[in-house]
């Protein structure tokens, strides 16, 4: 086993562990690997290992690595986890199945025009800023039913919530209230947990984990 397919078994069994003292069924779970800064002589590894849901933070910078390595393996599932800027989300559009950064109005009405124009819609997060932290990404938790509604007016299926906890604490609360927003929105996806807490996330409810260092060594 390449040393990649060696930490991937490892933290699939780590998922598949979290899952069941959840009593969740470990095929609901996707682990995202998180690709950012790495070149595709790291990424092909994983691959060959099995991984199909890649995610990057850049537009740019997908756009640089991805349509070779999917041009070698068509099934792979790409996702956005890093915020957008409303001018990419053509570009985005074109280039991801999932993107986890939706957080304003601006980019809900950029998203909505590129979705039409492509004539596809990528699987959609909101990001909520869960710990109402200055100066982070996301939509504060006051705000995210007037962001819901706004998406749902321009045409687009927001079908979960994503969300990065504060550094340095006990990410477990905010896991739960993420879980809990997405339950009393009804949607069923919630992107949450990175290498240190996915365990943590998993048992809290988390549909999409986004795992870089612990498959991929430090950035
Ligand atoms: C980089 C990144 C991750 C992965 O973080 P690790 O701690 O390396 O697992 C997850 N989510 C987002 C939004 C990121 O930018």
């Amino acid at each position: 086993m390449s040393e990649a397919a060696e930490r991937l078994a490892d933290i699939q069994a780590h998922i598949a562990g979290a899952a069941q003292r959840a009593q969740r069924r470990a095929g609901d779970i996707h682990l995202i690997a998180v690709s950012k800064t790495h070149d595709a002589q790291a990424i092909r590894p994983l691959i060959a290992a099995g991984q199909r849901h890649f995610g990057e933070n850049r537009v740019q910078e997908a756009a640089a690595k991805w349509p070779e390595l999917r041009a070698e393996t068509p099934d792979i599932v790409l996702h956005l986890i890093g915020q957008l800027q409303s001018n990419k989300a053509e570009e985005a559009v074109a280039l991801f199945d999932a993107i986890h950064s939706l957080d304003r109005s601006s980019l809900v009405k950029a998203l909505a025009r590129a979705c039409q124009t492509a004539g596809k819609q990528p699987i959609l997060f909101i990001q909520v800023n869960i710990g109402d932290e200055e100066q982070k990404g996301g939509c504060s938790v006051a705000e995210l039913p007037a962001l819901l509604a706004e998406a749902k007016e321009a045409g687009l299926t927001v079908e979960g919530l994503m969300a990065i906890p504060p550094a340095d604490v006990e990410p477990a609360p905010y896991f739960a209230l993420l879980d809990e927003l997405a339950e009393r929105h009804a949607l069923p996806l919630r992107s949450m947990g990175m290498s240190a807490d996915y365990e943590t996330a998993v048992t809290l409810g988390a549909t999409h984990v986004r795992v870089g260092t612990a498959l991929f060594g430090s950035r």
